[in-house]
């Protein structure tokens, strides 16, 4: 499939949409290093993503939205009323979110989502063995009305307007040599995700025994994680492209973005940013109703053109 033709597919195709069939997965949580079970399920039209704790007996169900975000620390985290938690479900969210999934409901009998091989391919590739499908009802789009911006000493996150569009301007400042500063563009509308799905975790060597005196990063190893000690990455097979660490910075920030309920069209600019400041700019940018609209994609002018071409039948106009 080209680059222009997954575009029309993401951007013009704007019924909701949901998996063809459930999907299983199984894998050790990054953090807290127990296995898994993932049964990935369809669900209908305004269902949106929600986690149903299998192992926990009742009130177990979890929206992915920003709003149920809890320290969100090296991974995004999130808790319904009754205080029941499922975290690191970021990456599965960005699969979502890049292959079109509007509903699901994800079963999972432990508290973290596996990590498998530390970035998005296997649930990309899981979800892709199923396919997708479309819904009755419209997709809902939220729409930036107005920049919104927050700064924490060098750290700095801002969205603002953009039609019909995404863009994630990500830039990391590492003083490891290796990792150094860097800084990328992804772009809804170029659609082409493959670098990004398969970018991986990363970490620095240093920081594995702090990390790991917090109780996290027990199922932590060179299987996904890369590794960076100096000059050096540990992995054997070295990176899978040139820019995997802000790769993987912009994947985190696609799922975290997911967390908004709905899909977002807008211009998201961040250096050194994550988990925590993309949620604080989701908690800000909503908290003023004049930010945002939220609108339905609507049938394009001539509505022959649904039955009589695949090409650009629907279009967002938002
Ligand atoms: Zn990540």
């Amino acid at each position: 499939m080209n680059q222009s033709f997954m575009y029309i597919k993401l951007m013009f195709i704007n019924n909701q949409k949901t998996i063809n069939d459930i999907i299983e997965l199984n894998g050790v949580g990054l953090h807290n290093g127990i296995n898994a079970n993932l049964k990935i399920k369809p669900a209908i039209e305004d269902h949106g993503i929600k986690f149903c704790r299998t192992d926990v007996g009742k009130e177990n169900l979890i929206e992915a939205n920003y709003q149920n975000v809890v320290e969100p620390i090296l991974c995004t985290k999130i808790k319904n009323k009754s205080g029941v938690t499922v975290s690191t479900v970021e990456h599965l969210m960005a699969a979502f979110f890049g292959e079109g999934v509007d509903n699901a409901l994800v079963e999972i009998d432990a508290s973290e989502v596996p990590i498998l091989d530390g970035s998005a391919s296997e649930f990309v590739d899981a979800i892709r063995s199923v396919g997708v499908k479309d819904q009755k009802e419209l997709r809902k789009f939220i729409k930036v009305l107005k920049k919104v911006e927050i700064t924490e000493g060098k750290k700095y996150i801002s969205i603002e307007p953009l039609e019909n569009d995404l863009v994630v301007d990500f830039e990391i400042v590492y003083s490891n040599p290796l990792i150094r500063t860097r800084r990328k563009e992804f772009k809804l509308s170029d659609g082409n995700l493959t670098n990004i799905y398969n970018s991986r975790t990363f970490c620095l060597y240093e920081d594995i025994d702090f990390i790991k005196s917090q109780g996290l990063a027990k199922g932590g190893s060179l299987e996904n994680a890369v590794v960076v000690k100096g000059n050096e990455i540990l992995n054997d097979d070295g990176l899978r492209n040139r820019h995997e660490f802000v790769y993987h910075k912009i994947l985190d920030c696609l799922g975290d973005l997911m967390l908004s309920g709905f899909r977002l069209f807008g211009h998201v600019r961040t250096s050194q940013g994550g988990h925590a400041l993309t949620n604080k700019l989701l908690i800000k940018f909503f908290s003023d109703k004049s930010n945002w609209s939220l609108e339905k994609a609507k049938l394009s002018k001539n509505n022959n053109q649904i039955k009589n071409s695949s090409k650009k039948t629907l279009s967002a106009n938002v």
